[in-house]
């Protein structure tokens, strides 16, 4: 009976407009609560990628600082004297001096291509 009546009152038909409106409202906010959710985890993903990257590149530079001062040292070592090195240290000698653009090229790339898809990314 109540509800008869309810129908057919125009401020009840206002009210239901209303809470309706109120409903879509709070499934708007709960979207974006979702989004910034989900962009919060990928944010932390990136961060962890980059993280990842650093200590791999830190990895990489130490290994390199190492490997040039073990060569450095096998130059120190040889018998061959500064003033007429053999062809083994001479070889060493341009490989740290990086007259070999073609290895030299290929990682410096590799790691343009991973920063620039990271920064997409971001
Ligand atoms: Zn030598």
């Amino acid at each position: 009976m109540q509800k008869l009546t309810n129908r057919q009152n125009p401020s009840n038909v206002l009210e239901s407009r209303l809470k309706d409106k109120l409903e879509l409202i709070d499934q708007i906010r709960a979207d974006a609560v979702n989004d910034i959710e989900s962009l919060t985890e990928t944010f932390q993903h990136m961060t962890l990628v980059t993280e990842s990257v650093q200590q791999n590149y830190q990895a990489l530079l130490a290994q390199n600082q190492l490997l040039k001062s073990t060569l450095l040292s096998i130059i120190d070592e040889c018998e061959c004297g500064q003033e007429n090195r053999c062809d083994r240290c001479h070889r060493i000698l341009q490989i740290l001096a990086g007259n070999n653009p073609e290895q030299k090229l290929n990682p410096v790339l590799k790691y343009k291509t991973i920063l620039t898809q990271i920064r997409k990314l971001g």
